[in-house]
């Protein structure tokens, strides 16, 4: 018999709403919940639950699951990179971020990606299909319960949406999750802890601003002008460079949270004095912050990262422009913790 429900998607009060219209024990809520954050993986480990319940239970709900595929640990600094595989076969890369002020991870929400950034691998093994609400959740849910076994305190403070795929491709289920593992009977993580990245679909950024979901936007932007952004980022082609800082003003406006720019540096491509002049024109005025990557080369892309002077001197001149642009750290090198990489592997 096909399960009518999944229950890893569901929050609390829709799984009560279910359990009293079929006449169960709708006040063991919570307890499903407990155990389904502490990872078991079938109605059977629920153990506070009578044999009958569970078996009830089990016809009724599907619980996603996965397996975890590979685990690299850099030697660098730490970063843990995940690649776990779901039951139609398809992977999902997922990485834990040690921090001083705790961990965080990057987690995945589709199954391949369709915007064909050039520089990016998440892009080059296909796209297959969305996660579900639940099955980006339990990328959480994995780490920690492998983490709990040596660390029985472990838990995931922050996270964000910079795994494989679009976040706003696959936005209903993406807000589901945001809220799932928002609720005090999942991981209650506040909002203020959560980001999320887009190449920039700005009918959803709309959408989002309307949510009352107070996270970090982060854009990615990785040009300076119109024409380059359309050759690196083919989605700027529909939702052109300078229609998507007015969103990203209006967003700033509504939500009263300040933008995250993100700014691969590409040696030759974006990093010269003429994209610094164009993106203090671009972005003064604005309240925002301006993240630059050296570009994590890929097998397909010739595109190389500048050296750490032509970086620091990029990064200074727009300092000196009045742009809030910093550097960021690249962890995790030794294990290609930038996502998309292993996926890439499995798949050829
Ligand atoms: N689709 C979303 C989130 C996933 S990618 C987005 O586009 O924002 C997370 C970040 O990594 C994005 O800013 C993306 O542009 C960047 N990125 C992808 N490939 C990269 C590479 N080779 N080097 C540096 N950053 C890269």
């Amino acid at each position: 018999m096909t399960k009518p429900y999944d229950l890893r998607s569901l929050y609390p009060e829709e799984v009560k709403e279910i359990l009293k219209e079929k006449g169960l024990e709708a006040w063991r809520t919570d307890q499903i919940f407990s155990w389904l954050e502490k990872g078991v993986r079938s109605f059977e480990e629920m153990t506070n639950l009578s044999k009958k319940l569970r078996e009830e239970l089990d016809e009724l709900f599907f619980i996603s699951n996965m397996t975890d595929a590979d685990r690299l640990i850099s030697k660098i600094d730490g970063t843990e990179k995940y690649l776990f595989t779901l039951p139609d076969g398809e992977y999902v890369e997922s990485v834990l971020l040690s921090y001083k002020h705790g961990y965080s991870v990057c987690l995945s929400t589709q199954a391949g990606c369709k915007m064909g950034c050039s520089f990016c691998a998440s892009t080059k093994a296909g796209f297959t299909r969305d996660l579900s609400a639940g099955e980006i959740l339990l990328q959480m849910v994995e780490i920690t319960r492998i983490k709990r076994q040596d660390d029985p305190a472990f838990r995931i403070g922050h996270l964000v949406l910079m795994g494989i795929g679009e976040p706003l491709d696959n936005y209903d289920n993406v807000i589901r999750f945001l809220r799932l593992c928002n609720r005090k009977e999942l991981f209650g993580i506040s909002f203020r802890n959560m980001s999320l990245s887009t190449c920039g679909i700005i009918p959803r950024i709309r959408d989002l601003m309307q949510e009352d979901i107070p996270l970090t936007l982060s854009i990615s932007l990785h040009a300076s002008n119109s024409a380059l952004r359309s050759k690196l980022m083919p989605v700027n082609r529909r939702y052109p460079l300078k229609e998507l800082l007015a969103v990203c003003k209006e967003y700033t406006r509504v939500t009263g949270r300040r933008i995250s720019f993100e700014y691969a540096l590409i040696a030759g491509v974006n990093d010269t004095p003429k994209e610094a002049r164009e993106l203090i024109g671009l972005l003064s005025g604005f309240m925002n912050h301006l993240n630059l990557i050296p570009v994590n080369p890929t097998k397909e892309t010739s595109f190389t990262p500048g050296t750490r002077r032509a970086v620091e001197a990029f990064a200074q001149s727009l300092q000196r422009g009045g742009l809030n642009a910093t550097v960021r750290r690249t962890l995790g090198q030794d294990i290609e913790a930038a996502c998309g990489q292993l996926r890439r592997e499995k798949k050829h």
